[in-house]
């Protein structure tokens, strides 16, 4: 579509072809607040949620993408764009070093491993880590955190924070949490992020866990496909937030036993494929001898594959002082 096409006095949902104030409100209600969130929606989700006829939905859709300027983009603009990428620093250099200096923004970052592998450990760390300066591995910014398995503790912010010598209230009061209590609370979650990042400042999305509500939900072959679409569509969503809002999306992921594979680690993160193609970064992440981890990079498009040891303490997530 040429420049000038695109029409430049979309602001707002109400603004877009075909969607009235009522359709507008109805879709306010349905989730759809923001033009992100309908760029990224189908045709089936709007005609459900706001009673759009199709070609209406269809339009409203494009709309919102062009007023957004999305689709292809020139390779100096996505240059320019990936300059802004942000790094946020895991407390381990090692770590930091196997994942290319740190989390990202504008993209996924998945976590897996068993219980225990130190997932969470890593949510904390970055949680108060985000918020350092950008020359001490921070993004200046604020998290907000999405806990589908209560296992958030302000006491381990508190702790690494102090560790860090931040003011740990102040710490705490910049991270937003929402319990996620089934899958489709969690996606609508995700989905009103977009409004959160822009007025709380946040740098940094986590998703603790992506998976433990999903996987609970759908139990057995039958709703497999159902399960994968509705997490499809949940990290479509968030990889969207990461993008075009440059922030950090960490999620975690269980791993679950693959009687299939006789040979070699028998255990692969749940959601497979659909999980392995949104998130840009995967670490796999297992225990060591006493308080020791190894993370362990998986399929990067940019980076050699690796590994590394980094420890965890009451301090948070530090470099191993011995690296056997
Ligand atoms: P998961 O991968 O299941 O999310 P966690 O990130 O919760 O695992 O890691 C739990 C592990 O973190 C514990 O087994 C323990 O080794 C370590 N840990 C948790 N809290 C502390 C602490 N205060 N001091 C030292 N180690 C801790
Ligand atoms: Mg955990």
């Amino acid at each position: 579509m040429a420049k000038t096409e695109i029409p430049t006095d979309i602001k707002e949902v109400s603004d877009l072809p075909g969607v009235g104030t009522q359709a507008a409100e109805k879709l306010n209600t349905a989730g759809y607040k923001t033009l992100e969130s309908i760029a990224i929606a189908s045709p089936a989700e709007l005609m459900e949620a706001a009673g759009l006829g199709e070609i209406t939905a269809t339009k409203a859709i494009k709309a919102a993408r062009d007023s957004l300027d999305m689709g292809f983009e020139s390779a100096d603009k996505l240059a320019e764009k990936r300059k802004l990428i942000g790094k946020i620093t895991t407390g381990s250099k090692a770590l930091d070093e196997l994942i290319g200096g740190g989390v990202e923004s504008q993209s996924i970052t998945e976590v897996y491993g068993k219980f225990g592998s130190s997932k969470t450990q890593l949510c904390f760390e970055t949680a108060v880590t985000v918020q350092l300066p950008v020359e001490k591995g921070g993004l200046n910014g604020n998290c907000l955190w999405i806990d589908s398995e209560n296992s958030f503790r302000p006491e381990r912010i508190i702790q690494v924070a102090e560790y860090l010598k931040l003011d740990s209230q102040k710490v705490l009061k910049n991270i937003f949490v929402a319990r996620a209590y089934n899958a489709d609370h969690q996606s609508i979650l995700a989905e009103k992020a977009s409004e959160l990042v822009k007025e709380k400042n946040i740098k940094l999305v986590i998703v603790d866990s992506l998976t433990s509500q999903f996987r609970a939900e759908f139990i057995g072959r039958g709703t497999l496909s159902d399960r994968q679409q509705k997490l499809n569509k949940h990290l479509r969503v968030l990889a969207k937030l990461a993008e075009m809002s440059n922030v950090a999306v960490l999620v975690t992921n269980q791993v679950m036993d693959r009687p299939d594979i006789l040979f070699g680690d028998p255990t692969a993160p749940i959601g497979g494929n659909i999980v392995g193609h949104a998130a840009k970064t995967r670490l796999y992440l297992r225990k060591s001898k006493e308080s020791k981890r190894i993370a362990k990079l998986v399929d990067s498009p940019s980076l050699p594959d690796g590994e590394c040891i980094y420890t965890i303490t009451e301090n948070g997530v530090e470099d191993a002082k011995d690296k056997e």
